[in-house]
């Protein structure tokens, strides 16, 4: 169970570019998604919780120090923003009433590790099946960058499923496109990663599973090219035709026919599409490749 939960969880950092330079400083945060529905310790179940809630989410926390009123209203203000960014406007009564998310604040990390079983470098988690979001009190970013992160996470695998090949890169380019700080990252860092040719193939992306990768350079440019080709997919052609795309990815469709499917035959080959997508992040270049 432990095993299969590892696999299943994601990695990611925040990165910080400096100027002229491509080193990155790991700033970090760590985000655990789980398909598995853990067995929650019975200190967690037997827990007091508070709750706090609202149309779409129930926060559960101990302490007034987690601002529960501040997380619920960041959450509901996300939830509406990353719908309809998805393209996902009609679908306006998922996640009411029983169907809440749920946010749990744990009071410290030891309490979080003993409910969700977490490993120590853990200070968040999402679970599709649970519908839930875990987190410990205090957590830094946690307003601005982990809650939109996680939610991206759940809202996406609600729409898309749990089923099919998703790559990691498209899971986690959507989850961190939504988190308004590493957009902006991407954006600016592109043209110069580009130009310096220290990008991935299209190809190469999609077979890399990053969590097994040391190379720090090398996992700041997978993420930085996941948001990228995220953020080229949907400003050129819509959210419906992006999620219309991961749909024929988890439909077991070929990434190249999902691709033709959804973006049409000038998007349909891997080659096709870095050459559209590196002129995307051209054309937005600012001249400063230093
Ligand atoms: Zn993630």
């Amino acid at each position: 169970m432990k095993d299969e939960r590892a696999k299943k969880m994601h990695l990611f950092s925040s990165l910080v570019p400096r100027p002229s330079s491509f080193v990155f400083r790991r700033a970090i945060f760590f985000c655990a998604l789980s398909a598995v529905f853990f067995q929650l310790a019975s200190a967690f179940a037997e827990a007091q919780w508070k709750e706090e809630r609202g149309d779409h989410f129930i926060v559960y926390y101990m302490n007034d120090a987690a601002k529960p009123k501040d997380i619920l209203w960041k959450a509901e203000g996300y939830y509406n923003r990353i719908a309809d960014d998805l393209g996902y406007p009609r679908y306006s009564n998922f996640w009411q009433w029983n169907n809440r998310a749920k946010i749990y604040v744990h009071p410290n990390k030891e309490a979080f590790q003993k409910s969700t079983g977490q490993p120590a470098w853990s200070h968040g988690m999402a679970s599709y099946l649970n519908k839930s979001i875990h987190t410990i009190e205090g957590t830094p970013n946690f307003l601005d960058a982990v809650l939109p992160h996680e939610i991206t996470h759940l809202i996406f695998r609600d729409f898309v499923g749990l089923e099919g090949q998703i790559p990691l890169w498209l899971d986690e380019g959507v989850a961190q496109w939504e988190e308004d700080a590493k957009r902006q990252m991407a954006l600016q860092n592109m043209p110069m990663l580009v130009g310096q040719a220290k990008i991935f193939t299209l190809q190469k992306l999609n077979a890399t599973d990053i969590r097994r990768e040391t190379d720090q350079d090398k996992v700041a440019v997978f993420y930085l090219e996941a948001i990228s080709i995220v953020d080229y997919l949907i400003h050129q052609y819509g959210s419906s035709r992006f999620t219309q795309f991961c749909r024929n990815l988890r439909d077991g469709k070929k990434f190249e026919e999902s691709l033709r499917d959804a973006f049409g035959a000038s998007v349909g080959s891997i080659d096709n599409l870095e050459t559209l997508w590196i002129k995307y992040v051209m054309a937005k270049n600012t001249g400063d490749l230093s």
